[in-house]
């Protein structure tokens, strides 16, 4: 059995069987976006890869971001030219690899009285910006005066406003970014298994880690998994599998939250992103998506449990307000909000410093075991990151006893799952070409490409029906056998992001999905196991 079974559900036993029957070059823990991350770039270069996940893929902090594939301008203002080089470059690479799920966005910028940037800082920190992140002339950054920046976003409060920067900054869907790189690894021979916990490492006599113990969270088997090398990709938990390491010393992880709340677009309905002054030194973005405008983020310190971070009324106070002084028109209340969500990043702790001047750069550790673990960063620069570390690996093993040898890093020439067209129109007429081939309605096809690009069309192939309701069973059993799905929340949250843009659908699509999971593994099987999707479908607009 190759790898590619791994993320058909239906086929789990054999997957943990032959999880258990190999010893592997890697071992990565943790299917967020850093782990994929790594998984498809060792697999690429012919590593034999093993991937787990206590969770579901993209579960922790891989799904709960603000979704961006962030230029730097933070950077900017931290003075740190390296890094808004580093993902200038970056965001263009996933753009070509994984263009489906990372599109250019304009993003507007608002000078205010007293805010953060003036006009002179903003014209001149963008011309750098544009410089530094090697950006496309086409979208390099026009500046805007008092009376354009009010006509561009009518919405805008004018009194205060001075004028506006015009940029581009690329809008993603971090969950399905993690789920098609996963996919690329598993394409590539990698094996990877969700809901699936370490729970202790395994050491040779000389107290070298050889791999680990695993839990199959779905089932209640422990078994051993062998590997050379053990990456600690835990995200928010790294400093967990350190302590199991016994190697945590030196620097550990401080933990912020960050929160974000969506409305309507009719509520709030903001033309092209924007990037705003809170009032209070920090800034947030309110980003349209499709028929909704979701804003944030939030940034305190965080100590409670990493599961299921809430989203508190203190949360959803302090956006409503920053959103309503920058846009009083909208006069928003909770009674808009039609979901949420909270999530955790991963920081590494720095001495006297507050939640938002933290560092967001990613740092290596090296424990005495040989246990690699990578800590911090963000999604943005999640290709440069697994490039470090399997750097590493190919290091060690080319001096290993089995010299072993590895071509270098070659994830910024492939192109990603659902990223896999012929020809650059076949991508841009790919709604309109289905649709019509298949007739089934553009708004189908529509959501369909936008969360699962060239692998549209089988699934539509496979519905077997042009109505709604065939294209969702479809759907449905395209994720279970393709894409690791086990439960609603797996379907709902992470693979089509419609707790998030479209809860009110989902009351629709329930009975359905209750009828395929029962086809599929049987009348007995529960698709909501510690009723996970109940408790989120609540706390979405629910606050603590
Ligand atoms: P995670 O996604 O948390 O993955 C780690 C995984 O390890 C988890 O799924 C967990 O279940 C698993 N795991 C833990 N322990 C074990 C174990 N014992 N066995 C097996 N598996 C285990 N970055 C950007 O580039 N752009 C943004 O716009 C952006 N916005 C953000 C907004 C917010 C509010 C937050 C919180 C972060 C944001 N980030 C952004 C940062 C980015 O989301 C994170 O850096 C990134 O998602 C971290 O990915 P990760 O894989 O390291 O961690």
């Amino acid at each position: 059995m190759g790898g590619s079974m791994s993320l058909d559900t239906t086929k789990r036993k054999e997957t943990i069987a032959k999880l258990q029957s190999e010893e592997w070059d890697l071992l990565v823990i943790g299917g967020g976006i850093t782990g994929a991350g790594i998984a498809m770039d060792a697999a690429t270069r012919g590593m034999k890869v093993a991937l787990v996940e206590m969770q579901d893929f993209a579960a922790g902090t891989s799904s709960r971001s603000t979704k961006l594939i962030h230029g730097g301008l933070r950077y900017l203002k931290q003075l740190e030219f390296g890094i808004v080089r580093e993902v200038g470059r970056e965001r263009a690479i996933l753009h070509r690899n994984a263009g489906h799920v990372v599109h250019p966005e304009q993003m507007l910028l608002p000078i205010v009285k007293g805010g953060t940037f003036s006009k002179f800082a903003l014209r001149w920190g963008l011309w750098l910006y544009d410089r530094l992140a090697g950006v496309r002339k086409s979208e390099r950054r026009t500046m805007l005066t008092r009376e354009e920046a009010a006509d561009f976003e009518p919405w805008l409060k004018v009194g205060g406003l001075l004028g506006a920067g015009l940029y581009h900054e690329y809008r993603t869907d971090d969950a399905r970014l993690t789920i098609e790189v996963i996919k690329t690894a598993v394409k590539h021979g990698a094996i990877a298994l969700n809901y699936a916990k370490v729970e202790q490492l395994c050491y040779s006599g000389r107290g070298a880690v050889v791999g680990a113990k695993v839990v199959d969270k779905r089932g209640s088997e422990q078994f051993e998994v062998k590997a050379k090398y053990v990456i600690n990709a835990a995200g928010p938990w790294v400093d967990a599998i350190r302590q199991m390491d016994r190697s945590l010393e030196g620097k550990r992880m401080h933990h912020t939250k960050g929160v974000h709340l969506v409305v309507p677009a009719s509520a709030l309905p903001v033309q092209n992103s924007v990037y705003f002054d809170v009032g209070d030194g920090r800034m947030i973005f309110a980003i349209p998506r499709g028929d909704w405008t979701y804003f944030g983020t939030t940034d305190t310190d965080y100590n409670g449990l990493l599961d299921h971070p809430a989203v508190t009324s203190a949360d959803v106070d302090y956006l409503l307000g920053a959103v309503n002084r920058m846009f009083p028109r909208a006069e928003l209340n909770r009674s808009h909000i039609e979901s949420s969500w909270a999530g955790i990043r991963p920081l590494i702790h720095q001495v006297g410093k507050d939640p938002s001047q933290l560092s967001r750069k990613d740092e290596l550790f090296f424990a005495k075991s040989g246990l690699i673990t990578i800590a911090g960063g963000k999604l943005t620069g999640f290709r440069k990151m697994a490039e470090k570390v399997v750097d590493v690996v190919a290091k060690r093993m080319r001096k290993s006893a089995e010299k072993k040898t590895f071509g270098p890093c070659k994830t910024h020439k492939i192109f990603y799952s659902g990223f896999e067209f012929f020809s650059s129109n076949e991508e841009e007429g790919n709604v309109y070409r289905l649709s019509l081939k298949y007739a089934v309605d553009k708004v189908e096809v529509h959501w369909l490409d936008s969360l699962f690009g060239s692998n549209t069309e089988a699934i539509i192939v496979a519905a077997g029906g042009t109505d709604k309701l065939s294209i969702l069973r479809s759907t449905i059993r395209y994720t279970i056998h393709h894409e690791g799905v086990m439960t609603f929340s797996d379907f709902f949250v992470r693979r089509t992001a419609m707790l998030y843009f479209g809860r009110k659908w989902i009351n629709d699509c329930l009975p359905t999905a209750k009828e395929v999971f029962a086809e599929v593994f049987g009348p007995d099987y529960d698709p909501d196991p510690g009723m996970v999707f109940e408790r989120e479908y609540q706390s979405a607009v629910e606050f603590e």
